[in-house]
């Protein structure tokens, strides 16, 4: 077998790896052939056949997005408009009636996919489980779909663990400020085998690129049923389970009214709880502000070694978060991190959810800088058992990024990691290598225009902001649910004399 080109990197920071830690690696060098790492330190002895020199930027391990968005940026719609029942979030019973609709076509769910996997890299993702609203769909997601994201990652090189989203029910505004719950669980277990289906047929796809996992939608929209029968299929296949739960007081109480406990006990009692089962958000959970009753969740979560999956942008925009991140830490629970929302920036997430566990927490020691680049790491090698990812080591497969550090915005450095964590943010990733594949080099990725998908991504969501009112209870305008900052003034047409 012949052996691919051997490439040596080198930069004014290098992040290593020593004894299950990060170490940094001043002008050090990383070298990688056929997709692996050879060697990370300095003064590589062997033969090359190319030599990068990156100058003054670091380079480090690409970010793991266990919660990575997949979709065009859905938080515009939410940001400043609330609740959530009055504004096209929680479907109208009328909407129910009169027949759900996909609002996008199969064309733009596709273009979707590959434009948001673009932003990922160019964030300095580089192993990402994507994660879209259902809002908008006539249902759940679907397999071709799917398919055509499988295409879209391996296209990019993406490294990817994919599942279309299923769920047996759905909340129904029924009147005002009133929900009730839809089920219709032939068709959540349709779902469900579709999705086993697609794990069997493409696990391991694209040189092992693209994995998959099975992704049940939020807990409130699962029966029993649709949540025994997936961890059992999850054990078969040995994928990681995704299922957001803990994340706000409606499914809080939802959950309590038809279980008769916390999400976390039925999820116990249900036997879903692995090793793999990954959980965003964890933030809604007994004892805490939000859930202010005695409990043992986050024991219950800690026992049975499950995920949490941290995403700190999402919930602060919503006013909540971990309570907290070092506390959960110290307790022994596994996180990782996931964007989750627009933008995919990973950097921006860590240093909103570095402030926010010192804001609860009272005082600046309770996290440092390294415990988010780990948990956006290593965390997140850890939840999916992939100890040749998240960290550059010999025999780990190369997923890095150069981070541009002489950028004059950037500040003065100590310590590269700190500086990211004050200063950095997603548009600081120069170069992509994923898999010793250079997916973006110099900001640009080859086959892509990405203005022009910027565009054509903003005619798509305005075709969705039209839609809008179909989906909103008593069908107001669209400029009367969103919002705006300030009062907008147009232009009368008329000319000035
Ligand atoms: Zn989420």
């Amino acid at each position: 077998m012949s052996e691919g080109k051997r490439t040596l990197m080198t930069a004014a920071w290098v992040v290593g790896h020593e004894e299950g830690r990060h170490t940094l690696l001043p002008g050090g060098e990383v070298v990688y052939q056929d997709g692996a790492i050879l060697f990370v330190g300095h003064d590589f002895p062997g033969d090359v056949d190319e030599r990068i020199d990156y100058g003054q930027a670091l380079i480090a391990p690409g970010f793991i997005d266990l919660d990575a968005l997949s979709d065009l940026d859905t938080t515009v719609l939410s940001f400043d408009n609330h609740p959530s029942w009055r504004k096209g979030r929680v479907w109208p019973k009328s909407y129910m009636e009169a027949g759900p609709y996909e609002m996008y076509s199969p064309d733009e769910l596709v273009f979707q996919k590959r434009h948001a996997f673009a932003r990922l890299i160019r964030n300095g993702v580089t192993t990402a489980l994507p994660i879209a609203s259902l809002y908008y769909r006539e249902w759940g997601e679907t397999v071709e779909e799917f398919e055509g994201a499988a295409e879209a990652a391996a296209n990019l090189g993406l490294r990817v663990y994919l599942g279309p989203a299923y769920r047996t029910g759905n909340p129904v505004v029924v009147e005002e400020n009133k929900f009730e719950l839809f089920f219709n669980e032939p068709r959540g277990l349709k779902g469900l085998a579709d999705a086993i289906s697609f794990c069997e047929r493409l696990e391991g796809r694209h040189g092992g690129l693209v994995r998959t996992m099975l992704a049940p939608d939020r807990i409130e929209t699962c029966t029993p049923d649709l949540l025994r029968r997936t961890a059992a299929a999850g054990k078969d296949l040995g994928v990681p389970v995704r299922l957001h739960c803990c994340q706000g007081g409606f499914e809080r109480e939802t959950v309590r009214r038809l279980h008769g406990m916390t999400s976390i006990e039925w999820l116990k009692s249900l036997d879903f709880l692995t090793k793999k089962t990954l959980l965003p958000h964890g933030t809604f959970v007994s004892p805490s502000r939000f859930v202010p009753e005695p409990g043992r969740d986050l024991e219950i979560i800690a026992e049975a070694g499950s995920v949490i999956v941290h995403c700190p942008l999402v919930a602060a925009r919503f006013g909540d978060g971990l309570e907290s991140f070092s506390s959960y830490r110290e307790r022994g629970l596994r996180i990782g991190l996931g964007t989750d929302t627009s933008p995919p920036d990973m950097l921006l997430n860590m240093q909103i959810g570095l402030m926010i566990c010192r804001f609860v927490e009272g005082k600046a020691e309770a996290c440092r800088a390294e415990d988010y680049f780990d948990a956006a790491t290593l965390g997140g090698a850890d939840a999916l058992g992939r100890p040749d990812l998240g960290r550059l080591a010999p025999g780990c497969r190369a997923d890095m990024v150069v981070w541009d550090l002489a950028n004059p915005d950037i500040g003065q450095i100590i310590d590269p990691i700190q500086t990211l964590m004050i200063s950095g943010s997603g548009r600081d990733a120069r170069t992509v290598i994923i898999d010793g594949r250079m997916v973006m080099r110099e900001r640009q990725i080859p086959g892509m225009d990405f203005a022009a998908d910027a565009v054509r991504a903003q005619r798509q969501f305005e075709g969705l902001v039209e839609k809008y009112p179909d989906r909103t209870w008593a069908h107001p305008t669209a400029e009367e649910i969103f919002s705006s900052a300030y009062r907008i003034v147009r232009s009368t047409g008329a000319a000035q004399g």
